[in-house]
C-alpha cells in the first residue's frame, strides 16, 4: 500500500534500504578461449557459444578484409 513520502520516518526508509546490497557477478569461462563471460552469453571475443560458431567478432572481419586487401 503507497504511503506518503512525508508520512514515513526517515529511520524507517533507512532500515528498509539497509538490505540493499550490490551483488557479486556471477561468470564463467568460454571453453573455447578462455574469455570471462556471462552464463548462458555468446562469447565477445570468438562468438563461440556451446562449441558452435554464432557469429564473426569484429576483430576476425578487420583481419579478414586486411588478408584479402
Ligand atoms: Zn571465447
Amino acid at each position: 500500500m503507497p504511503v506518503p513520502k512525508r508520512k514515513s520516518a526517515r529511520t524507517v526508509g533507512r532500515n528498509r534500504r539497509a538490505h540493499w546490497k550490490a551483488k557479486v557477478m556471477k561468470y564463467t569461462y568460454c571453453p573455447n578461449c578462455g574469455e570471462p563471460v556471462l552464463p548462458h552469453t555468446v562469447c565477445p571475443r570468438c562468438g563461440y557459444y556451446r562449441g558452435i560458431k554464432i557469429y564473426i567478432t569484429k576483430f576476425e572481419k578487420e583481419t579478414e578484409e586486411l588478408l584479402n586487401e
